[in-house]
């Protein structure tokens, strides 16, 4: 058989190109549109001429053409994301988008990879409206049951009955509060509404310690902070109310999945980075782990990890490690876990350090 000629070669590509549903543009340093493959011919209009037009002209947006401009500046060789309102037809889409550099041989420029995501974001509003009325409307009947509950709890006829329907009505309240959490971490469009001030992050993890103290004693538990000796070093800048929440959902799943373990062991770990000013975080407990293929689904909001059947006690919702991660990458950062059961589980957060000061303000 022959081997495909070069064109050949091309039209193929051109064939599988079309067949993808995001729009895809390359444009050359003027912005002039040079190859567009079936999605984004039909992308601002119905199967209208691209190639050969500058790009402004045929998607009429600034804020569109400024992230090509954005892309093909930059020297980085990743390529930029970022999300765009298209003001002529209000709808929402994410723009991946990278330079071309002459080693491609094709002369300098850039490309898009357009995708619309206007249902997706409306469905997701939808779900967190829905999340947070619901909630909402559940505390005040929740608070009302606890209330009448307190007030037959001295009664020695309902005395167990009381106290089986206050430990699921304190669950029921966990839940819903987390739940409200969840969409406060979640509103304004994603954005997690951020209080941000200096805190010093040991004093932060201190306090969370002192209100899970009752927990650790009763576990006979050994909980080491390390945080770094220059005070400067411990400066942090965020929202300190999600970081208590943070660090309570850490130690205190440390705690409540290994009341089992003798000799339990959690250590809080705090470095920072000076050349890359980023702060190094490290949740360390030596209890019973997690399972190599539940890893990468602890984050995902209402997982746990199935128990057997003498850990199905273990108090929970399922929402606190998603509350963690909407949290930390809130304040730009990321966590991940490592764990080896029985022997250590590690939750790591890298997130950037405060700006440094300007020479005027030390
Ligand atoms: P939960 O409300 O169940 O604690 P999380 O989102 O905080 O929900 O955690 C999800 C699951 O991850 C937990 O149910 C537990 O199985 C697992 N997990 C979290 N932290 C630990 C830990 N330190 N050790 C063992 N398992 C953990």
């Amino acid at each position: 058989m022959q081997r495909a000629s070069a064109e050949g070669g091309q039209k193929i590509q051109n064939i599988l190109l079309d067949q993808v549903q995001d729009a895809l543009f390359i444009i050359d340093e003027v912005q002039e549109i040079l190859y567009a493959n079936r999605a984004a011919k039909q992308f601002f209009g119905d199967d209208i001429e691209v190639i050969g037009r500058q790009l402004i002209e045929v998607c009429l947006d600034h804020n569109f053409v400024q992230i090509a401009e954005r892309a093909m500046q930059s020297q980085s060789l990743s390529p930029i994301q970022d999300k765009v309102k298209l003001a002529t037809t209000n709808r929402t889409v994410l723009i991946e988008a990278g330079a071309i550099n002459s080693n491609y041989q094709i002369g300098q420029g850039g490309w898009m990879m357009v995708r619309d995501i206007t249902t997706e974001l409306h469905t997701e509003q939808v779900r967190q409206d829905f999340v947070a009325n619901a909630s909402h409307e559940l505390r005040t009947p929740l608070s009302i049951i606890k209330g009448y509950l307190e007030m037959i709890e001295d009664d020695p006829k309902y005395t167990q009955a009381v106290g089986i329907m206050s430990k699921h009505t304190d669950r029921l309240a966990r839940i819903v509060d987390d739940m409200l959490l969840i969409s406060r971490v979640e509103s304004a469009d994603g954005d997690m509404v951020k209080k941000e001030v200096l805190f010093d992050i040991g004093d932060c993890i201190e306090d969370i310690i002192q209100q899970l103290q009752p927990v650790i004693d009763e576990q006979n538990a050994k909980v080491k902070v390390m945080l770094p000796p220059d005070s400067e070093d411990r400066n942090f800048l965020g929202d300190r109310f999600y970081w208590d929440q943070i660090f309570f959902n850490l130690i205190e799943n440390a705690l409540k999945q290994n009341t089992h373990v003798a000799a339990l062991k959690i250590e809080v770990v705090v470095k920072k980075k000076a050349k890359t000013n980023q702060f190094l975080i490290k949740v360390v407990d030596n209890g019973i782990g997690i399972p190599r293929d539940a890893l990468r689904e602890v984050f995902k909001r209402f997982y746990r990890v199935e128990k057997s059947h003498s850990q199905q006690k273990i108090k929970g919702t399922g929402l606190g490690l998603s509350i963690v991660k909407r949290a930390v990458e809130a304040h730009y950062g990321s966590i991940h876990v490592e764990s080896q059961p029985g022997y250590r589980t590690r939750f790591i957060i890298s997130v950037p350090g405060p700006p440094p000061a300007s020479p005027q303000e030390s």
